[in-house]
C-alpha cells in the first residue's frame, strides 16, 4: 500500500483523466507525475499533464489508439509517447530508470521497471518526484510536499551522486529555485557548488535552455547573488564580474552586485514582464567591462568601448548557447547602446531610432522602449546621484512617443523622396551615389536641417548640387 496524502488544489483535467482511464482499463497502472503535481500542490497555474505508467510504450500507444486517441511517438527510445486530446498534449512515459552516465550527459540506456517507486527515485528533486492519482491520492516518497511547503529545492537521494550522474541537474536546481522562488537545501547547495565544474561537459544547447529558463524566471538577481558559481560556470563570460571594483565615483558596488541590481531593475521598470532579450541584455550589459578595464593616473577606472565589445561578447555568448538569433541580435543591440546618452530633442530621438534600425531593421521603436528600461535600471544600480537619470529618461520617453506618433523619419524609406528623384535632380545614373545622397539627406532631416517634405527635399538637393 502506497502512502496517500493531501490532494492538489485543483482536479486533474479531463484529458489527463482520459489517459489514466484508458491505461488502467487496459490493465496497467498510471499516475500523473512531475511538474503538474508540483504546480497543482502549489495552486500555481496549470502545467502540462505528464503521465507515468507501467505499460510499455507500445502498449500505451495501442491502448490509446484503440480508444480513438491521437498518439505521437515523441521519444520512444526513452519510453515516451504523446497523446493529444482536445488539442492538449499528454506525455506518457513508461516507468523507467536511467543506466550508467558514462559521458555525464545522456543516460547510456534507460531500463524500464515495474514499480513506480523506482521511477520516482530517478527524478531530480523531491518537489518533482511526486505522483498523483485521483483515487489513490498523492505518492510522495521523498518529502516533496514538505519541501514545497518550506520552499526548498532538495535532490532526491545523495546530491553529490545525483549531480555527478547528470551535471545538468546543477542548473535545473537553480532554475527551479528561481522559478518557484525557493531556496536550495544546504547539502544540495554544497553539492551544487562542488559539481558546477562538471557543467563544462554538458552540451551547450542544453545549458542554454536551462539558462534561458533561469533568465525568464525574472529572478536572475537572486541567482547571481546566491548561485554565482553555477551561473558563471554555465556562462563563463560572467566569471570576471565577481569582485571587479569599478574604481569610479559613479559606482557604489562591484560589477557583480551592480549587474544583479540591473537585472532586478528591468523587472521592476518593465512591470514584471521584460522581453527575454531585455533580460539577457541586463545580465550581459557590462560583460565587456572586464576586458576593457583600465585605471588612470588618478586611480579611476575606465572601460572605454565596453559597450561595443560587450555587444559582441553578448551575441557570441547567446549564439554559443544556441539561443535564437533574434534574441541574440536584440540583446546585443541593447548592450551596444546601454550607455548612450539620450537627448530628448526630436533630433536625439531620431538619431537613436536610426541607430537601432540599423542594428535591427524594423524593430527600432520596440527596442527603444526596452533600452529605456535598461538605462533606468542601470541608473538606479549605480549611486544615488545617478538615480536621477532614471527620471530624466521619462522625458526622453515622452519625446520618443511624440516622435513616433507623428511618424517621424528615421529610415531612408521614410524620406518624402526616393532614389529616382535623386537621380533626376542630380542627373546621375544608378549607383552608390544615390544611396549615399539619400543617407546624407536622412541625416539632414534627422538633425532638423531640412523638413521632410518633397518640395523642401528637392530644393535642398538642388541647392547642395
Ligand atoms: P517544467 O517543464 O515546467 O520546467 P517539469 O517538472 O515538467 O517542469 P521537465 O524538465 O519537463 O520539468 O521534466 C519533467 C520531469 O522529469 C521533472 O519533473 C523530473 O521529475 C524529471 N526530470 C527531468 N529532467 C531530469 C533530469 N535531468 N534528472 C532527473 N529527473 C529529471
Ligand atoms: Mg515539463
Amino acid at each position: 500500500m502506497l502512502a496517500v496524502q493531501d490532494a492538489p488544489a485543483y482536479p486533474v483535467p479531463d484529458y489527463g483523466l482520459a489517459v489514466l482511464r484508458v491505461l488502467e482499463d487496459a490493465g496497467f497502472e498510471a499516475w500523473v507525475v512531475g511538474g503538474w503535481v508540483r504546480d497543482a500542490l502549489l495552486g500555481a497555474p496549470m502545467h502540462d499533464v505528464d503521465v507515468t505508467t507501467s505499460a510499455p510504450w507500445q502498449e500505451t500507444e495501442r491502448a490509446l489508439r484503440s480508444a480513438g486517441i491521437e498518439v505521437h511517438e515523441t521519444g520512444t527510445a526513452h519510453g515516451t509517447v504523446t497523446a493529444v486530446i482536445d488539442g492538449q498534449p499528454v506525455e506518457v512515459t513508461t516507468y523507467r530508470v536511467e543506466g550508467a552516465y558514462s559521458d555525464r550527459r545522456h543516460p547510456d540506456e534507460v531500463r524500464f521497471v515495474r514499480d513506480v517507486r523506482e521511477d520516482l527515485a530517478r527524478r531530480d528533486f523531491t518537489v518533482n518526484a511526486m505522483a498523483y492519482h485521483p483515487n489513490r491520492g498523492l505518492l510522495d516518497l521523498f518529502g516533496g510536499r514538505e519541501d514545497l511547503a518550506h520552499g526548498v529545492v532538495r535532490a532526491v537521494g545523495d546530491p553529490y551522486r545525483r549531480f555527478e550522474e547528470d551535471a545538468l541537474r546543477v542548473l535545473r536546481a537553480v532554475r527551479f529555485a528561481c522559478r518557484l522562488g525557493f531556496e536550495v537545501e544546504t547539502r544540495t547547495q554544497a553539492a551544487l557548488v562542488a559539481c558546477a565544474p562538471e557543467l563544462d561537459g554538458i552540451a551547450r544547447e542544453r545549458v542554454g535552455q536551462e539558462m534561458d529558463g533561469i533568465v525568464s524566471s525574472g529572478r536572475m538577481a537572486w541567482a547571481l547573488r546566491n548561485e554565482f558559481e553555477v551561473v558563471a560556470r554555465a556562462v563563463p563570460a560572467l566569471m570576471p564580474m565577481h569582485g571587479l571594483d569599478q574604481r569610479s565615483p559613479y559606482h557604489a558596488y562591484d560589477l557583480l552586485e551592480h549587474t544583479a541590481r540591473v537585472c532586478a531593475g528591468v523587472e521592476a521598470f518593465a512591470g514584471g514582464s521584460p522581453t527575454q532579450s531585455l533580460r539577457w541584455a541586463a545580465l550581459l550589459h557590462d560583460v565587456g567591462k572586464p576586458v576593457c578595464a583600465s585605471v588612470d593616473e588618478r586611480g579611476r577606472g575606465h572601460f572605454r568601448d565596453h559597450q561595443r565589445v560587450g555587444a559582441t561578447i553578448c551575441r557570441e555568448t547567446l549564439l554559443g548557447l544556441a539561443l535564437p538569433h533574434e534574441v541574440a541580435g536584440r540583446a546585443a543591440a541593447l548592450v551596444r547602446y546601454h550607455d548612450r546618452h539620450l537627448s530628448a530633442s526630436p533630433a536625439g530621438v531620431r538619431k537613436l531610432l536610426r541607430r537601432l534600425d540599423q542594428a535591427r531593421p524594423g524593430e527600432a521603436p520596440a527596442l527603444a522602449y526596452q533600452l529605456l528600461d535598461l538605462q533606468r535600471a542601470d541608473a538606479v544600480a549605480k549611486t544615488l546621484s545617478c538615480a536621477q537619470r532614471a527620471v530624466e529618461l521619462d522625458v526622453f520617453e515622452r519625446a520618443l512617443s511624440d516622435e513616433l506618433a507623428r511618424g517621424t523619419a528615421f529610415r531612408v524609406r521614410d524620406l518624402a523622396i526616393g532614389g529616382g528623384d535623386v537621380m533626376r535632380a542630380l542627373g546621375i545614373a544608378p549607383g552608390p551615389r544615390v544611396g549615399e545622397t539619400l543617407s546624407a539627406l536622412l541625416d539632414d532631416v534627422i538633425y532638423g536641417r531640412v523638413e521632410n517634405s518633397r518640395d523642401a527635399l528637392l530644393a535642398w538637393l538642388h541647392e547642395k548640387a
